[in-house]
């Protein structure tokens, strides 16, 4: 028996077909809405590497890498230990008050710089430290604000982070500092030079004393904080892409006479040539800062 040719089904078409309820009038006008995404509604954030709008809450949620690209956006202080800390139990450092020792003017006066420094970022000063717990254990960290000034190192980032040193060697607590900055505070002259003996020395007790010091070098992290207390760690870690160095890409090329190629002073090429020891996705940092810490602690 032939069997029978399969008929299309008109069915359908009809359904689509516009009946007399849905068959636009000619002289009725439709208003069309145009429909806005998130981005166009919400504070947004540009991505410096893929340029796509991200809003600032999702963000947030992603701890500041882009969504598209995973480029890792720059961080302040506060955000990155409320981020790094289950829970904050104290703000240490807080006592110290930036002064003018210099009498130091540029374009403008150091105390008007501050100001307007400390008006931006709601900081009094370019390192915020804090004691927390991260999962079951005490640890005591500091992280750098390249929005106070180019996280620059002044004589109150090296008292903050010489308190946290000497707090962290008392308790036997170790010691992380998520570091990004351009160097040492120029307005302080060599009172800000100095921090970077300080700061060694403090490192040193702690090293003395097995008290373990973590350093996560974020993206830039350049001058007199990477010839001191950035490169003095235990275990260096490094966000993926993060600018370290001494001098700049530009000063080096003038002076040795070398166009320099793209992965110079990247995390991954001083991960290549042992500069570093690890590069870690920010969001594996937690977990991976904790495992060093449980092993060096013995935890
Ligand atoms: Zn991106």
């Amino acid at each position: 028996m032939p069997t029978a040719a399969i008929k299309p089904d008109d069915s359908a078409q009809s359904i689509a077909a516009p009946t007399w309820m849905t068959r636009p009038v000619p002289t009725v006008k439709r208003l069309t809405l145009p429909i806005l995404n998130a981005v166009e509604t919400e504070p947004s954030t540009q991505c410096p590497q893929c340029h796509a709008m991200t809003t600032n809450t999702a963000l947030i949620f992603n701890s500041y890498v882009c969504p598209h690209c995973d480029y890792h956006l720059g961080m302040a202080a506060r955000d990155r230990l409320h981020g790094f800390f289950d829970q904050v139990e104290q703000e240490l450092g807080q006592a110290f008050s930036t002064g003018d020792p210099l009498q130091f003017v540029d374009s403008q006066p150091y105390p008007e710089r501050l100001a307007q420094a400390q008006a931006k970022t709601k900081e009094t000063e370019g390192l915020v430290v804090m004691q927390g717990l991260l999962r079951d254990m005490l640890v005591i960290a500091c992280a750098f604000d390249f929005r106070f000034m180019g996280g620059s190192m002044g004589s109150v980032v090296g008292d903050r982070f010489v308190q946290a040193a000497e707090t962290a060697l008392q308790q036997r607590m170790p010691l992380v500092c998520f570091a990004t900055s351009g160097g040492a505070r120029m307005q302080e002259g060599l009172l800000s030079l100095m921090q970077m003996a300080r700061t060694g020395a403090a490192i040193e007790r702690l090293r003395l004393a097995c008290v373990p010091y973590i350093v996560v070098l974020t993206n830039p992290v350049y001058g007199g904080v990477t010839a001191s207390l950035a490169m003095l760690g235990d275990i260096h870690l490094a966000e993926p892409k993060a600018m370290i160095g001494f001098a700049g890409k530009r000063v080096i090329e003038q002076t040795v006479r070398e166009v320099l190629d793209e992965p110079f002073q990247r995390a991954e090429y001083l991960l290549e040539h042992g500069v570093i020891d690890q590069v870690v996705h920010r969001h594996q940092l937690n977990d991976t800062i904790y495992r060093l810490l449980a092993k060096l602690m013995h935890h």
